[in-house]
């Protein structure tokens, strides 16, 4: 059978589980599929094309003929591991923050900067959710008229924590129903009916790392290291999908009906702003979905030139195993795997 050996570290995972789901409807070119998680979950068995395969403890032995390893399993777990895959010959994808700014790592999100999967090293490096979609969205943009600055407010899922995360999603909006107490494990506080301007952790001048990661992050990936990004990242109540306010300073005037143009041609983009039909993009129909959807296109009352819109996309997809997936895709597509 024709196809790569692909490795998937954190199988057993949100995003591991996803990746299975888009090789298989992607017809990714597999030939052989290992799944590698903690010990603790080695023994247990995951479907992938209507085959059960074993879900094996993480190992050197394991990577031993892997062509393409996609990781997600942790920062941690891609600093200690991926190096070892890439020494056994494979090309690594990694979903966690570990390698994001390492200068001779590529960050890639393929509808905007493609060209530097060229460049790789062993390791390319996936964006962080929030920001995947935002440059998605402000890139074809960014081509005919230059931003100037970016303020940018997120409404962020909770699957963007990880699998414990949904689950205690659901137990605390059980649990407040009936009228019990709810006790925090994932997040500090209660997230059913509640939401925490706060992810990842606090630094000095009052930011947090996830929305420092929206500043560097969308700077390497346009490659535009001046361009300033001020986020205010927010969790929300929402099993799946990320939403984000995004404001701009243009170079240039630009109506809303001409960036709605521009947009409605930029690849993995859709387009859903009739706001006198109440069409505008929603968490619950991004999930599931591939593409990223904008709407509530408007001039900015703040910035002159500037423009606001509704970004919304599906993180665990689109914004971890989907663009995962792309990346390798691209490498294909040149030759470089
Ligand atoms: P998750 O649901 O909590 O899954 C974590 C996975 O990591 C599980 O498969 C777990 O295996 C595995 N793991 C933990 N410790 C391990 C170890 N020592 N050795 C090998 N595997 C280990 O988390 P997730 O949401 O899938 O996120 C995984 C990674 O993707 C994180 O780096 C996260 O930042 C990144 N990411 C997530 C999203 C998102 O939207 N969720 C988006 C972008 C990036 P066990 O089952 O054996 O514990």
């Amino acid at each position: 059978m024709g196809g790569y050996c692909v490795a998937i570290v954190g199988a057993t995972g949100l995003v591991g589980q996803e990746f299975i789901k888009v090789l298989e409807q992607r017809n990714f070119p597999v030939a052989e599929l290992r799944l590698f998680a903690s010990d603790r979950s080695a023994g247990r068995r995951l479907t992938f094309k209507g085959e059960e395969l074993p879900v094996l403890e993480t190992s050197e032995a394991g990577f031993k003929g892997v062509q393409l390893a996609l990781f997600s399993a942790g920062a941690e777990v891609s600093r200690e591991w991926a190096p070892v895959a890439v020494r056994a010959g494979a090309v690594v994808v990694d979903n966690s923050a570990a390698w994001r700014l390492e200068p001779d790592v590529p960050l890639v999100v393929p509808e905007v900067n493609p060209e530097d999967v060229t460049w790789h090293r062993g390791i390319i490096a996936n964006p962080n959710c929030s920001t995947i979609q935002m440059v998605v969205a402000v890139n074809p943009i960014h081509r005919v008229n230059r931003v100037r600055r970016v303020i940018v407010a997120t409404y962020q899922s909770v699957s963007g924590s990880g699998s414990a995360a949904l689950e205690e999603l659901r137990a605390q909006t059980e649990a407040v129903l009936r009228g019990e107490a709810v006790c925090p494990s994932v997040y500090p506080h209660q997230i059913g009916f509640n939401l925490l301007p706060h992810i990842d952790r606090f630094y000095e001048d009052g930011y947090t790392k996830e929305e420092l990661k929206m500043l560097q992050e969308t700077r390497k990936i346009m490659h535009d290291p001046e361009l300033p990004v001020s986020a205010t990242c927010v969790r929300v109540p929402v099993f799946i999908g990320h939403s984000e306010a995004v404001h701009l300073e243009l170079t240039e005037p630009m109506s809303p009906a001409e960036a709605r143009e521009v947009l409605s041609r930029a690849p993995g983009v859709v387009v859903l702003d009739d706001p006198a039909r109440n069409v505008y993009p929603m968490p619950w129909d991004a999930a599931g979905r591939d593409d990223v959807f904008v709407g509530r296109i408007r001039e900015d009352k703040a910035f002159q030139p500037g423009l606001v819109m509704w970004v919304v996309a599906d993180n665990v997809r689109k914004g971890a195993a989907l663009n995962a997936v792309q990346i390798a895709e691209e490498l294909i597509r040149r030759g470089l795997l």
